[in-house]
């Protein structure tokens, strides 16, 4: 199964991911923390998009999909995989879809989790106080959350039009959450 996970900051895609990940029994690729282990190990990847991140903004495309480019050719992608968090813009996806045709792959599936505003700032907050992520601060998430809306938004009917979207409410219980997803792909 291969799976696009997409939704605004603090929606717990990420952990929703994990769950869901685990279930099918496929890899997990989030492109953030893709990018925070590139930035640890400091690599040419890390170093440039270091200030793109603790800004708030997106890292740019190319960069990007050189990174998922090589990554899905790796061996543990051919039994299926999930994308967390990439793509976050319409020439990533296009891009991606160009990768997937290389491949002779296609992609079963977008999941969109939805939460409203309030509950967004309410869970961004209390991470940031739990995580020390340095782009969790208040200023930082308000920024993440218009990228969000003027280039990550615009995908929702980008996987309409090629009807693989699938739309999931993300307010409830972590597990209710993660079998409302799990039913509406099986
Ligand atoms: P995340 O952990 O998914 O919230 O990502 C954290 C940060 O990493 C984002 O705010 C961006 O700066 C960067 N990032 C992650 N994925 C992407 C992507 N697909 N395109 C551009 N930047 C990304």
């Amino acid at each position: 199964m291969r799976l696009v996970f997409m939704g605004p900051p603090g929606v717990g895609k990420g952990t929703q991911a994990e769950r869901v990940t685990t279930h099918f029994k496929i890899v997990h690729l989030s492109t953030g923390e893709i990018l925070r282990e590139e930035i640890n190990t400091n690599t040419r990847l890390g170093r440039e998009a270091k200030a793109f991140m603790n800004d708030g903004q997106l890292v740019p495309d190319d960069l990007l999909l050189e990174k998922m480019n090589n990554r899905l050719r790796q061996d543990d992608c051919m039994e299926g995989y999930l994308l967390d968090g990439f793509p976050r813009t319409l020439p990533q996806a296009q891009g991606l879809d160009s990768i997937l045709e290389d491949l002779n792959q296609s992609l079963d599936r977008a999941v969109n989790l939805t939460a409203d505003n309030d509950e967004l700032i309410r869970r961004l907050v209390l991470r940031g106080q739990k995580s020390g992520r340095d782009d969790d601060s208040p200023d930082v998430i308000r920024k993440r959350q218009q990228v969000y809306r003027d280039q990550t938004a615009p995908l929702i009917d980008y996987y309409r039009r090629q009807q693989i979207l699938t739309e999931v409410n993300g307010i409830g219980k972590i597990s209710e959450i993660t079998d409302r997803i799990i039913r509406s792909l099986t």
